[in-house]
């Protein structure tokens, strides 16, 4: 049977990108089909934006900071809507970069919404194609939980976008993107007040860190408070008024929910297919491997790690494996990631629970300090440094760190502690001074 291609891929995010890009490359004939704007979510509506606005947001801290240094900073001010054009300016840049390597790369793309047809069709509109092989890379999409009112709540996605700043933003959520957002807003010099429904923020990070970044929210301005929920939410002239689970009510002009993303599944007629799905997300094996032999899913669709670089690696092996004649397995061990939030944390492999559930034995190194631009810029903030070492093997089994570059400094330690390193092999490496990083290499006393 012939195919109008040899790889059908639905969704050009990151990992639908890559995997285009990567299966051309080697002589297949490649479609993309987006209904939105090539780039995906990490491009368009997620890391990058949020970067751009975690960038302009800590800058009034840095005047302050300066002072400290002899400075005088003049009166400051700031204009959302110049950023937001900046950032949109940036982001149709990148737009048009992955729209060219698309192109150059000879992968055709084809815009509007694909639906699955079955094994090998798919519908765009009112065509259909045929393929060989359909990789499905549609992504994620904000979970909103079923609250009264919640229609008047934002997402991630509309808070990139809003035509003014917020005064008075509530935050609901304790994730990655609750933690950004609200450092975001607060360093701009709105009113933040963090929600979150447990009891510590960042559930599943180490729990120092957990504790450190709470401590520093807080220390920054934003309200954080633990424990509690929304039940209502009314639209008032002005804004939003929430009711909370303890009864009492609060007035904003934004209530914005980051309260985890899910599969984008809906619709895409994979059922047509017969593709086995497990809580919303595609099931799939380690080689993205659906139970539909002509059909693999990679990235946030898969709900595996939901991470850019994750979706990224997922459909070059993907791509290896089905076109390169090379069988590449996408490893999901000693993953590096980083919160942008303020201070941001790296952390790579275990916190210190998972890796005594684990490992039984362990040994704890901690380090806490005042990073030296702190010292006279005259802010509190402090930085923490960690490192978890099972007793019997000395591999680091888990690095973590909360402070300036955080998410720099843990990438080069990623390294280390996906390659298996020894706290021996870390000690024997000679120190940056002076940095923060160096602490990775200084620890000597653990924690019993
Ligand atoms: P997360 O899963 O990280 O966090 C969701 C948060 O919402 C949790 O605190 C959760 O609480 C809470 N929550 C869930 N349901 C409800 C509810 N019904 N009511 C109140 N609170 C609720 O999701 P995010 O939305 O923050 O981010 C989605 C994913 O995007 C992340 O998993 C991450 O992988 C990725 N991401 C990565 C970034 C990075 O690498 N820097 C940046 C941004 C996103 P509980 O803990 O109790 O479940």
């Amino acid at each position: 049977m012939t195919f109008d291609y040899d790889l059908f891929v639905i969704g050009a995010g990151s990992g639908g990108v890559r995997a285009s890009r990567i299966a051309s490359s080697f002589g297949a004939k490649v479609a993309v089909a987006e209904e939105y704007r090539v780039g995906g979510t990490c491009v368009i509506r997620g890391c990058v934006p949020k970067k751009l606005l975690v960038y302009a947001s800590h800058f009034s801290e840095d005047f302050h900071l300066a002072e400290g240094f002899g400075w005088t900073v003049g009166e400051t001010s700031f204009d959302w809507k110049k950023l937001i054009e900046r950032k949109d300016a940036e982001i149709d840049r990148l737009n048009g970069l992955y729209i060219n390597t698309l192109n150059g790369a000879g992968v055709e793309i084809i815009n509007g919404r694909a639906t699955v047809e079955d094994a090998n069709t798919v519908r765009v509109g009112d065509k259909t194609y045929t393929a060989k092989k359909i990789l499905v890379a549609v992504g994620g999409w904000p979970s909103m939980p079923d609250v009264p009112g919640i229609e008047h709540a934002i997402s991630s996605n509309e808070a990139l976008h809003l035509e003014e700043q917020p005064k008075r933003i509530v935050v609901v959520g304790g994730g990655y993107i609750a933690v950004e957002f609200a450092g975001i807003f607060a360093g701009m010099g709105s009113e933040v007040i963090q929600l979150y429904r447990g009891d510590q923020i960042l559930r599943g990070f180490d729990d120092d860190l957990r504790e450190r970044l709470a401590r520093e929210m807080t220390g920054k301005g934003i309200d954080l408070r633990l424990g509690t929920n929304i039940t209502e939410i009314e639209k008032t002239d002005d804004g939003v008024r929430l009711t909370l689970t303890d009864g009492s009510t609060l007035d904003a002009d934004a209530v914005m929910y980051a309260t985890g993303r899910v599969p984008k599944t809906e619709g895409l007629g994979l059922e047509n297919a017969g593709v086995e799905m497990e809580r919303g997300a595609v099931k799939v094996d380690a080689y993205s491997r659906t139970n539909v032999p002509s059909i693999f899913a990679v990235g946030d669709v898969t709900n595996r790690v939901q991470l850019t670089p994750v979706a990224i690696k997922e459909g070059h092996a993907f791509a290896l494996t089905e076109f390169g004649g090379t069988e590449q397995a996408a490893e999901h061990d000693a993953i590096p990631s980083a919160v942008f939030s303020q201070p941001p944390i790296g952390t790579v492999g275990l916190s210190e629970a998972q890796a005594r559930e684990k490992y039984g034995e362990i040994e704890v190194y901690t380090s806490d300090f005042k990073p030296m631009k702190h010292t006279l810029g005259g802010s509190d903030e402090r930085a923490f440094t960690k490192m978890i070492v099972d007793k019997k093997t000395d591999v680091v089994v888990g690095a973590h760190m909360i402070g300036a570059d955080a998410a720099e400094i843990i990438q080069g330690v990623g390294i280390a502690v996906k390659a298996g390193l020894t706290k021996a092999q870390f000690d024997a490496t000679v120190a940056v001074h002076p940095s923060s990083a160096e602490e990775f290499v200084l620890m000597r006393n653990a924690k019993s």
